[in-house]
């Protein structure tokens, strides 16, 4: 299976910068990508069990494009607790400000000493403002779907709220039944540190 640690070179997320209207009309375009293999995030592997959609849709906000980029799909990660594959669903949205300019001339421009003050930063101060070249017809989205797509990816996940996780002793899955291992003739000491350790798991939740 293919580890992926970057966007997939046959996705093909082209948007034309034509079909985007001053009109105040909002452009909405799907894209439907595979993904044969998993990505590697979080030190874990995430694989998909469906195609991941991406709904890109934009407008202009006075010369720049304000972009929203939502991306779904089902994963398939081994439960942080007893490591049973489980399937849930992802989804998240970024929203994204782009400016037009010509960036080959720009760089022209730059490299003879006439350097203009970038406005990166927009107005409220917290968004990047992304140059797209205004020469090209069209742009690729795919490092912002991809970008979005590791964000919604979970850190953890359980099988259940109520998973009994692998007994500490024979490793056995909980879920499946008990093992016997946590006989009354434990060390009464060591109760206490179970005790406590399940006290502990609690409160990461
Ligand atoms: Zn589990
Ligand atoms: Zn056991």
């Amino acid at each position: 299976m293919k580890r992926y640690t970057a966007p997939p070179m046959e996705w093909s997320c082209g948007v034309l910068l034509s079909l985007i209207k001053k009109s105040g009309v909002t452009f909405e375009e799907e894209f439907e990508l595979s993904m044969d293999g998993s990505i590697e995030y979080w030190g874990q592997s995430y694989e998909f069990s469906s195609p991941i959609t991406a709904a890109f849709s934009a407008g202009y906000a006075g010369e720049r494009i304000l972009a929203n980029i939502a991306v779904y799909s089902k994963i398939s990660l081994s439960c942080s607790r007893c490591l049973t594959k489980t399937e849930l669903a992802i989804g998240g949205n970024l929203r994204y400000l782009f400016s037009l300019r010509p960036i080959h001339s720009e760089a022209v421009s730059n490299a003879r000493g006439n350097v203009e003050s970038h406005d990166d930063i927009d107005e409220d101060g917290d968004v990047d403002v992304i140059p797209i070249d205004s020469f090209q017809a069209e742009f690729d989205i795919s490092p912002y779907i991809w970008e979005v797509l590791l964000l919604s990816l979970p850190e953890r996940v359980l099988c259940s709220d109520s998973c009994g996780g692998l007994c500490p002793i024979c490793g056995k899955n909980l879920n499946e039944g008990d093992c016997g291992c946590e006989s009354d003739s434990a060390d009464p000491r060591l109760e206490v540190l179970r005790d406590y350790s399940i006290k502990e798991q609690g409160r990461e939740e």
